[in-house]
């Protein structure tokens, strides 16, 4: 699972990603040999010194290098919803993430 800031909005055009893949295949803009397929995907945003994970975001993936791709109105509509401090979402569940300290570098 990438970061969020890895998830490239330029790439697929304003249809939702489900009627793109019905209509026609996408080859994968990254490896040119993947043909993408539609799923959902999850990621996780920071929210001051919490995290906050946003799952069930529909996307197109990529099977031969897993890029993920999002389409613009999907994008925009994760920018509403942390721009509002994810405030308007009721929360499904919690989770309980381990955290590592790196240690000294080198
Ligand atoms: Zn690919």
């Amino acid at each position: 699972m990438k970061a969020a800031n890895m998830i490239d909005p330029g790439t697929i055009d304003a249809a939702p990603a489900e009627r793109l893949a019905a209509d026609f295949q996408v080859v994968c803009d990254h490896c040119s040999s993947g043909i993408l397929r539609p799923t959902r995907i999850r990621t996780a945003f920071w929210q001051g010194d919490s995290l906050v994970v946003v799952r069930n975001i529909p996307a197109m993936v990529c099977p031969e290098c897993g890029e993920e791709f999002v389409a613009d109105p999907t994008v925009v509509q994760l920018d509403r919803l942390r721009g509002r401090g994810f405030a308007s979402a009721e929360p499904v569940g919690q989770m309980v993430v381990p955290v590592i300290d790196f240690g000294d570098p080198g």
